[in-house]
């Protein structure tokens, strides 16, 4: 009887090279790309460069430690304008690109996003717990461009490789983590049998056979995996937080104008509508915190 391969979609596997101070990830997204792709058209390179960050943002916030929220931003001139892709702890992921108009062709990351820089922040919820990297998109590519952004802020010889179409986003990540390997040669073996992968390979195999596949030497320990799913974190709460930001005057215009105020979210399509009551409330007086009057 053949062996039926049971895949897990939308996951991120941990794995440790036993006895050796490396450490790697594997994920794969199908259902939460599809949801990405559904929701807005892509051209095909602009399609790849967001999926490749789909998948950094997940492997980043498995390698990275924090409770909040982990985005990943391009920024730059050229064909692609913006892209943001957001990652919860607990592996919740949206993402969007916003390109300049007119056809684009396949071309390396630096001249589709000339300038640009590739920022992540991290967000614990308080002002205070706000961490934020910055680094170029030189080097062409966006595994390049995050493993100088591990270089400078983890100081951890990191390898990333990504890869999407229109059906998967993958990505495998390889980290020489501080410990006291008596193995010098091992970094650099890993690293050399990463470099062989190919795009097929991560978008196609299952986690164990890719590992096999790449490290059979080794002795791999592969860790359960963590699911992953497409969530938006929009709500009427927070279209009104940023209405608020607009301010009284802007919102009340437009509010005569159009006769209410729609607002889309770009991430998941989702759109809040605020009557003219409800956007005269956007700015009544909030009663001050515990609610009790001064008194004299
Ligand atoms: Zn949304």
């Amino acid at each position: 009887m053949a062996t039926q391969i049971v895949r897990v979609r939308d996951a991120l596997h941990r794995f440790l090279f036993e006895h050796l101070d490396v450490r790697g990830e594997l994920v794969h997204l199908d259902d939460s790309w599809k949801a990405v792709l559904e929701r807005r058209a892509y051209a095909p390179v602009l399609r790849r460069v967001l999926g490749e960050a789909m998948a950094a943002a997940a492997l980043l916030s498995a390698t990275i430690k924090f409770q909040g929220l982990l985005t990943l931003q391009l920024q730059g001139q050229g064909p692609l304008r913006l892209l943001v892709v957001q990652c919860t702890h607990d592996g919740q992921l949206r993402g969007l690109a916003r390109a300049n108009g007119g056809a684009i062709e396949e071309q390396p990351l630096d001249r589709l996003c000339v300038d640009g820089t590739l920022t992540i922040t991290i967000d614990s919820g308080a002002e205070q717990d706000r961490h934020q990297g910055i680094v170029s998109l030189e080097g062409g590519s966006l595994a390049a461009a995050l493993e100088r952004y591990f270089a400078r802020s983890e100081q951890l010889p990191t390898r990333l490789y990504l890869s999407a179409d229109q059906h998967t986003a993958a990505g495998l990540l390889l980290q020489q983590v501080p410990g006291l390997d008596a193995d010098p040669d091992a970094w650099p073996r890993i690293e050399i049998l990463g470099d062989t992968v190919t795009e097929t390979e991560l978008l196609t195999l299952e986690a164990r056979q890719l590992i096999r596949r790449l490290f059979h030497q080794e002795d791999v320990r592969l860790f359960a995996a963590r699911e992953l799913c497409f969530q938006c974190s929009c709500s009427a709460q927070r279209t009104a937080t940023l209405l608020r930001a607009l301010g009284q005057e802007e919102v009340q215009a437009i509010v005569a104008e159009q006769g209410q105020i729609s607002v889309t979210c770009e991430f998941c399509g989702k759109q809040y509508v605020f009557d003219p009551v409800d956007a005269a409330g956007l700015f009544a007086a909030v009663p001050p915190p515990g609610g009790s009057t001064t008194r004299h």
